[in-house]
């Protein structure tokens, strides 16, 4: 067993809002099962406490994650992005070396394997291989989670991508960073007329019943993505798996995210079959 000489001994998920997060559970599970005494909580983080919060766990040395709505603004305080942060622009896994706060982004690796194991192949590699016609991909959204989906299919040609955003400039900064022709649509509905593959990268679901587009409009064989793990599904997921569409609830993305995260921190292979099992 390999470890870090500054393997964390508290990890945080930085967020807000940040209570309904399933990471807790199954990082306690990882860290118990590989027999480390390091814990991992949520820390609810308000935009403007971001900074000074980050400034308090440096002096501590504690790592963790990032999600909704801080990747992108931990991205810019970071002393040192891997590659993959960098082509990103946003970090969901950090950790500390020397004292300065250094940023990657796991969520990329979790989507790949989400997204393979949702069109039936053993990687995206294989669907590459195994499509004839582009893969019609609509991603809703802008934002960081956006942002590694995109990274994560712009090797896999054939595909084509549409983006649809409540904030179209956002879009715009997003398709302008990847090496993939992207079209902006309107309105989220036109966005997924012709859709193969349609992903939430909204926070919409996340409580109440919003959906971010109306099942009638999806195209009938659409396969589906919400990247909202919520506790009996997204009102939205529900409504697609009802029609007959194949589904995926976010929790593999999670998992797979998450198990790559605990390997920047320790070197470690964590144990996914007790991170899953502390999930049912
Ligand atoms: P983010 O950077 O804050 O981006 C959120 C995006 O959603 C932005 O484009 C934002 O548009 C849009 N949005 C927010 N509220 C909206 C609303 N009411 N109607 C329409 N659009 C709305 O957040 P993120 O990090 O990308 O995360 C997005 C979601 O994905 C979160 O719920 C997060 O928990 C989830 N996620 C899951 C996984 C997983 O592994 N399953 C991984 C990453 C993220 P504006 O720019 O107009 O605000």
């Amino acid at each position: 067993m390999i470890r870090k000489s500054e393997a964390p001994t508290r990890l945080v998920l930085l967020g807000h809002p940040v209570s309904h997060s399933l990471s807790p559970i199954f990082q306690n599970a990882a860290l118990k099962s590989a027999g480390l005494s390091a814990s991992y909580d949520a820390l609810d983080v308000v935009p403007h406490d971001l900074l000074r919060v980050l400034r308090d766990l440096a002096r501590a040395a504690v790592a963790g994650n990032v999600t909704i709505p801080h990747k992108e603004a931990v991205a810019l305080a970071c002393s040192k992005l891997t590659d993959l942060a960098q082509r990103v622009g946003a970090v969901n896994t950090f950790w500390h070396e020397k004292g300065k706060l250094v940023g990657d982004n796991t969520d990329v690796a979790g989507a790949r394997v989400a997204i393979a194991t949702l069109l039936d192949a053993p990687s995206l590699h294989q669907v590459r291989r195994d499509t004839k016609s582009p893969l019609h991909v609509t991603i809703l959204g802008a934002g960081g989670a956006a942002a590694a989906l995109l990274v994560a299919l712009e090797a896999f040609i054939p595909v084509t991508i549409t983006i649809w955003s409540r904030t179209s400039d956002r879009a715009r900064a997003l398709a302008a960073r990847v090496n993939v022709a992207v079209t902006i649509a309107n309105d989220a509905k036109s966005a997924v007329a012709e859709a193969d593959l349609v992903i939430n990268c909204t926070p919409i679901g996340l409580s109440g019943t919003d959906v971010p587009v109306d099942v009638a409009a999806l195209k009938p064989t659409a396969r589906i993505l919400d990247l909202i793990p919520r506790a009996g599904e997204t009102e939205w997921l529900r409504a697609c798996r009802a029609q007959g569409h194949v589904c995926d609830d976010g929790v593999r993305m999670l998992i797979e995210q998450g198990a790559a995260s605990f390997e920047r921190w320790f070197d470690i292979v964590p144990d996914r079959a007790s991170m899953w099992r502390s999930l049912r």
